[in-house]
């Protein structure tokens, strides 16, 4: 099965912090392989910023050395990486002053959409949305994508809106969240306003639950110090897990449209209810043998940042009313596993006895790794005389089923920068969605400050706390185990 690939026009993209990490390790890579896909067309124009001093040639070999590192493996023409690196430019720019400035917009062209990626840290949001104003860059092709974090907290998201919308309209602001681009993400829409199977049972009525898991077996690894003024919360929770919750919680918008999407979403964050202390778990990754534990990691031997959350809420609307949520999130966990469960209510009455086993149907979305769908369902087991009951999955790998366009889906960088330039906002967060998803979050992280907890320390490679098996046991309920 083979997808259709739909070129755009050429564009320019100019890449603030084009030396950097995500820049280099997905920003580059992402657009050589849309390039080798035949969707960015001959007469793109690439142009990377910072403040390193290399010319442009110099940072072709830059670029040449991340595609063969984060490429590799992509069947691609011969000589296309080198008719690739044609369409690269770099400018020496200083975002906080004037340097560069000049060259950048003589570099820029008048007849084409013009995309301008902060893949630089939010303190020079500001200073680079300014300049791009006064230097006359902003016209009606102009979109500006933001990389998260979007503010630490309700008042730094809202003044980190403010200062787009003054140099910029909504419609122009690409807030990325790059789970929203992730195959399977967007299939969870697929699956359940492109089935009639599911949504009929898609409520209180007839699920019991819903588990979201992400996690990790990475520790915060080079992010030490960022990660520390962040944790779980604020850089998994608030973003990644929110948005996961969104999706499988809206309801059904009137058409898969930006804005008709994203009302849904935001009425779902607005309808969360605040989290009980009691509901939520948090915790700090140990040393092994080999490598170090949370608080050596980050540097600070006192330091009270989760590593690891669980928490238990509602969304308290028609639809949801009395459905736990169950969500967590945390690093250095047995193994990295993204995944959704539905958990189905049992049949109302079994016909076959109580003892003959079965299992409530549970739908497992399953984002990363081995991307697909399982549907757990209740079968006869094979056998003679009685009647038995066995749970088994109907197991779709997106992989198995989709051939190699499943095996070898695009990144997520390479839709959402193909969105971008296209202009459809569905996958990027509104400034209102990302406001509300902080004012739910505040409270949460302000009331475990108020009440001077620590997290509590969980086995490296384990699968978190004993306590956020607690957060579901008083319920009666058990975390689906965490999977590779
Ligand atoms: P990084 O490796 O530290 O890169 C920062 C870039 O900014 C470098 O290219 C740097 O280049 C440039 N820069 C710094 N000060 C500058 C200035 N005054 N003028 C012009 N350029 C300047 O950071 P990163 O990991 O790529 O992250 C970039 C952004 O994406 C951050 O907001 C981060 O939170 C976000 N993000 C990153 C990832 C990831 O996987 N890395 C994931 C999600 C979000 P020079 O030193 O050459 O100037």
């Amino acid at each position: 099965m083979v997808s259709r690939v739909i070129p755009v026009d050429p564009f320019d993209l100019v890449v603030f912090g084009g030396t950097g990490d995500l820049a280099r390790r997905k920003i580059i890579p992402a657009l050589f392989r849309r390039y080798c896909s035949g969707q960015v067309v001959e007469g793109t124009q690439v142009i990377a910023a910072a403040r390193t001093d290399l010319d442009t040639e110099g940072y072709r070999n830059v670029a040449a050395a991340s595609i063969r590192e984060f490429s590799a493996g992509r069947a691609c023409e011969d000589g296309t990486l080198e008719r690739f690196l044609q369409m690269l430019a770099y400018v020496k720019l200083d975002a906080t002053g004037e340097e560069g400035w000049s060259a950048l917009a003589d570099l820029i062209r008048q007849d084409r959409t013009r995309a301008f990626y902060l893949s630089v840290g939010p303190s020079l949001f500001a200073p680079i949305a300014a300049r791009i104003r006064s230097h006359g860059l902003v016209n009606a092709g102009t979109r500006i994508v933001v990389e998260k974090p979007f503010g630490h907290d309700l008042e730094s998201a809202k003044a980190l809106n403010a200062t787009l919308a003054e140099h910029f309209h909504e419609t122009q602001i690409y807030r990325i969240d790059h789970y929203l681009g992730k195959e399977t993400v967007q299939n969870l829409m697929a699956v359940r306003f492109g089935n009639v199977l599911f949504e009929p049972l898609w409520n209180a009525q007839f699920v019991d639950h819903i588990q979201i898991t992400v996690a990790e077996t990475v520790g915060v690894g080079l992010r030490g110090e960022y990660y520390d003024r962040a944790g779980a919360m604020r850089d998994m929770m608030q973003n990644h897990l929110m948005q996961l919750l969104c999706l499988i919680a809206m309801e059904p918008p009137a058409r898969f449209e930006p804005d008709a999407v994203r009302d849904e979403k935001l009425k779902v964050i607005r309808a969360l209810d605040a989290v009980e202390p009691h509901h939520i778990v948090r915790g700090q990754y140990d040393a092994t043998s080999d490598s170090p534990g949370y608080r050596e990691a980050v540097g600070h031997p006192r330091s009270t940042t989760e590593s690891y959350i669980a928490l238990k809420t509602h969304v308290s609307n028609w639809r949801w009313s009395g459905t736990p949520f169950y969500l967590r999130t945390g690093k250095r966990l047995v193994a990295r596993s993204s995944v959704i469960n539905v958990v189905f209510k049992d049949a109302p009455h079994s016909i076959f006895g109580a003892d003959a086993g079965g299992a409530a149907n549970i739908l497992s979305i399953r984002l990363q790794p081995n991307e697909g769908i399982t549907m757990h369902v209740t079968i006869k087991e094979p056998g003679q005389g009685g009647m038995r009951l066995i749970d088994v999955p109907l197991d779709m790998s997106f992989a198995e089923a989709l051939g190699p366009e499943g095996q070898d889906p695009p990144d997520a960088y390479e839709r959402l920068i193909m969105d971008v330039i296209r202009g459809n906002q569905t996958l990027f967060m509104r400034g209102d969605e990302v406001e509300a998803a902080w004012a739910w979050t505040d409270p949460i992280i302000r009331g475990w400050q108020a009440r001077g907890e620590v997290p509590k320390p969980y086995e490296a490679l384990s699968k978190g706390p004993i306590d956020a098996d607690q957060l579901m046991r008083r319920d009666k309920r058990e975390w689906r185990g965490i999977k590779p």
